[in-house]
């Protein structure tokens, strides 16, 4: 049995597992997973261990994404603009091809999931951590028409923007703010503490969708979108589709998401 893991620290929380043994049932592929905690200053030799024993590959998570983007001696462009590798597959000579898989679920969630379509719309993306960067180039090859970047420290939007180099995005501060965007996508942290940002009722375009990372709550910024009328959807659908999209590069095999986003909303 091929073995696959999701390496973090802390991991035990992680929905990872329910969710690759589900792929797994569904899609006949004969491997087992489970989660991998390394120590925080012990990520490669964690890595080094699991391949040692026969591991194949590996989901990566905090805090290790930037560990494992430098670990890996094979990226994919798609980690290379992200910065950040969360998909690690082991090679048949032991070595290790990195992606990264984040944008791809969240773009496959919006346009699939959530019949959005992105080509063409007016894309306003809230954070600079590693989310917002991850979402970037997928976002851009979607097609978004403008792709406005928010930060509370403008200067790390503004740099987000600069790296990506395409006259479609610009970075600032929320005051910077204009117009109503189709799309919003809270990418910040801030809903896990329940903290509101500074937002105002106009950014949300008549039929906009509001899209946090976050899920299993309902954060500050869902409530805001809804009470300006958006539709709003949570990152649980990302979660799940990054995973698919993880399986695809271990397996060429792309298992049906639908019922396992249903089991987990259910549980
Ligand atoms: P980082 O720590 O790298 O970045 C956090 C970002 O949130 C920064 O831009 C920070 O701004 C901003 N922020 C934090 N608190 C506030 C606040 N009170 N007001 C305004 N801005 C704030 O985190 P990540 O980018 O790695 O992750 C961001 C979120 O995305 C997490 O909540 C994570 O759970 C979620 N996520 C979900 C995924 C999914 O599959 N659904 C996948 C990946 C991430 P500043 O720069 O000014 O500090």
């Amino acid at each position: 049995m091929d073995r696959y893991v999701v390496i973090g620290n802390p991991v035990a929380h992680s929905k990872s597992p329910q969710i690759h043994r589900r792929f797994a049932a569904q899609t006949g592929e004969s491997l087992s997973y489970d989660t991998l905690e390394a120590p925080l200053d012990g990520f490669a030799a964690s890595v080094a261990a699991f391949v040692a024993a026969g591991g194949r590959g590996a989901n990566v998570t905090v805090p290790f994404k930037e560990d494992a983007f430098r670990l890996a001696t094979q990226r994919s462009a798609r980690a290379e603009s992200a910065g950040a590798v969360n998909t690690l597959r082991v090679e048949d000579d032991g070595s290790l091809y990195g992606d990264n898989t984040d944008g791809a679920g969240l773009v496959r969630d919006i346009e699939h999931n959530l019949a959005t379509a992105i080509r063409g719309r007016r894309v306003l993306l809230l954070g600079a951590g590693g989310a917002a960067r991850g979402v970037i180039l997928p976002l851009l090859d979607a097609g978004a028409a403008e792709l406005c970047i928010a930060n509370r420290t403008a200067e790390k939007a503004v740099q987000l923007a600069t790296l990506a180099d395409d006259a479609r995005v610009q970075g600032g501060g929320y005051a910077e703010l204009a117009g109503a965007f189709d799309l919003i996508i809270n990418a910040t942290s801030a809903g896990l503490s329940d903290q509101t940002l500074p937002l105002s009722a106009t950014v949300f375009a008549p039929g906009a969708l509001a899209y946090d990372m976050v899920y299993g709550r309902s954060t500050p910024f869902m409530q805001q979108a809804q009470a300006a009328g958006a539709r709003v959807a949570d990152g649980l659908g990302m979660l799940v589709e990054q995973a698919a999209e993880a399986f695809v590069v271990w397996r060429g095999v792309r298992p049906d998401t639908a019922p396992v986003l249903a089991a987990l909303r259910q549980s």
